[in-house]
């Protein structure tokens, strides 16, 4: 985003290849800027055979880095926020494959391959124990937007029928928050049953979209996890409640016009408008003309409306390819999620 985000921390990772473009990605010592070209002889964009350039300011560029420490950079301070009372919104952003799903969920069978989504909830029930001063509940909800259709994926009615049901709508309470009603909602009382029910989610993605014939990386996916907190000590005190929101967005490549056509480009279409809406409600953070944002015209700005902005802390990831053969849709990531274009 072009003007200077301020209240939405803007980061960049880089998926691991044999084959890094190193001499069209750089990544500068200062740890937040990173260079990207176009070679001559590229596709579009070749000015008078002229190499482009561009550069990219982010509050932190990763690149060969661990899970753990991106968790530690990206969320650790976002989901202690959580627990404190404040909403946080962690999004992947990016083309399909370049690590999103990594990122956000990992890679579930190897502990140091887990994603932010595992380690936010070891770190919730961690500080559950800590914090003996309060009684704190924990509830978790898994909604899939796929065409402007919500789904629940931890729904107990099978898939199928919940989205040929559909019934589900999100609604603004008079406090400010947004929730989606007829999602279901589930208390858990540790990570482990947290764990379990992220796993079921997460086939119900996969299963659903086997079975309605949708790829998987045409939808976006918001894991909330919904915190109430209420002080042991003081016996007047309220129930501090909060939302963070854990969001796995769709594939952000744009189709060529050949093969554009029937489902792929309707789901095309939804992608772009939802993605370019939530750019539009990020960049109105910073401007803080709130007014303007047409929250409403996508059911992803819609349903994040209360995790974007205000009371809350946003995260931006944009994870890109690192080969040379993608660079013309890593430039439109990285311009996507620029806190500031040097260029
Ligand atoms: P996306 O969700 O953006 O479509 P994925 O997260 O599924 O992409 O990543 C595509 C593949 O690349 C997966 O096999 C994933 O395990 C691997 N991958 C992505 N990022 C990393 C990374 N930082 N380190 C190791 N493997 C990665
Ligand atoms: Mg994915």
């Amino acid at each position: 985003m072009s003007a200077h985000v301020s209240d939405v921390k803007v980061f960049i990772r880089t998926r691991p290849t044999a084959n890094f473009a190193k001499d069209l990605i750089q990544y500068l010592p200062d740890g937040q800027t990173v260079n990207i070209h176009l070679r001559k002889g590229s596709r579009k964009r070749v000015v008078n055979n002229q190499l482009c350039s561009w550069s990219f300011r982010m509050d932190r560029v990763f690149h060969d880095v661990s899970q753990e420490e991106i968790y530690a950079s990206v969320a650790h301070s976002v989901v202690l926020g959580a627990l404190d009372g404040y909403n946080g919104n962690i999004m992947c952003f990016g083309q399909t494959g370049a690590g999103k799903t990594y990122t956000m969920t990992g890679a579930t069978k190897n502990y140091k391959e887990r994603g932010i989504i595992p380690r936010a909830l070891q770190e919730v029930f961690r500080e559950v124990e800590k914090r003996t001063n309060h009684a704190i509940s924990v509830y978790l909800s898994f909604l899939e937007i796929y065409n402007e259709t919500l789904v629940d994926l931890l729904s107990s009615v099978p898939l199928e029928e919940s989205a040929a049901l559909g019934g589900m709508s999100i609604v603004e309470e008079a406090g400010g928050g947004v929730f989606v009603r007829g999602l279901s909602l589930h208390q858990v009382h540790s990570e482990e049953e947290a764990l379990n029910l992220l796993f079921e989610g997460d086939m119900n993605r996969i299963i659903g979209a086997h079975t309605l014939n949708r790829n998987s990386s045409r939808s976006h996916c918001i894991l909330s996890i919904h915190i109430e907190s209420r002080s042991r000590t003081l016996s007047e005190a309220k129930y501090l409640t909060s939302k963070l929101s854990l969001v796995d967005l769709a594939g952000s490549e744009r189709l060529g016009k050949t093969g554009s056509e029937g489902q792929l480009l309707k789901e095309a279409t939804y992608i772009n408008k939802s993605l370019s809406f939530l750019e539009q409600a990020i960049l109105a953070l910073a401007d803080r003309r709130r007014e303007h944002v047409p929250f409403r015209q996508s059911k992803l700005t819609h349903a994040l409306k209360d995790c974007l902005g205000g009371n809350c802390n946003t995260v931006l990831m944009a994870n890109i390819y690192g080969e040379a053969a993608q660079i013309e849709e890593t430039v439109r990531v990285a311009m996507y999620s620029q806190k500031e274009c040097l260029c």
